[in-house]
């Protein structure tokens, strides 16, 4: 598209997955610091979230995009996919399905996105220890055939929350 010339695109960073499995809480938590129980609106999202975080004394912009509603209609992602410098792709681990879909989201993005993005697995809803469905070791077996980095996360809680985003701008840098 157009805006480009002297203007310099912070890089992009997308968060994918199925509808429920904390995308929106994740990024309320990164960028407000807290966790705003019940359910964000499915099909309208916040959008666009710009965070600076630090990697090496050095400030690393990024431009988080919060997918909303899309999971339905992911004709509307795949455009984005091609602009993706990142792709955060996230499961619930109490929720099965939205782990098996992974495999499916994967293949998506092998499909539309750069062929360098910068790709993490997150196993969301660590909080929910009791209610689990997917043990950590499975997160890890299927980040490793697909090498690609994993961690398991808590909107809720916050933990690893800030670790993920810096992992991901980390990778970025080393790339930029
Ligand atoms: P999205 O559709 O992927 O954006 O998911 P939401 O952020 O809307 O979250 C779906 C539901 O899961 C909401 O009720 C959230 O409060 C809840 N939720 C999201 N992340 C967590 C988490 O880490 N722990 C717990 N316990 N609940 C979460
Ligand atoms: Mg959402």
């Amino acid at each position: 598209g157009g805006g480009r010339g002297a203007h310099v695109r912070r890089p992009l960073t997308i968060l994918v997955g199925d509808s429920g499995v904390g995308k929106t809480s994740l990024l309320v938590q990164f960028d407000q610091g807290k966790f705003i129980p019940g359910s964000f609106s499915a099909t309208v999202g916040i959008g666009f979230t710009n965070k600076v975080v630090p990697v090496d004394n050095v400030k690393v912009k990024l431009q988080i995009w919060d997918t909303a509603g899309q999971e339905r209609f992911r004709s509307v992602t795949h455009a984005y996919y091609r602009d993706a410098h990142a792709l955060l792709l996230l499961y619930d681990i109490t929720s099965k399905s939205s782990f098996d879909n992974i495999r499916a989201w994967l293949t998506e993005i092998h499909e539309y996105a750069q062929s360098d993005v910068v790709i993490m697995l997150l196993g969301n809803k660590a909080d929910m220890n009791s209610d689990r469905t997917i043990r950590r070791e499975e997160g890890e077996r299927l980040a490793r055939e697909y090498s690609v980095p994993f961690m398991e996360t808590s909107a809720k809680t916050g933990v690893n929350v800030e670790l993920a985003f810096t992992a991901v701008a980390k990778e970025l840098k080393s790339r930029a």
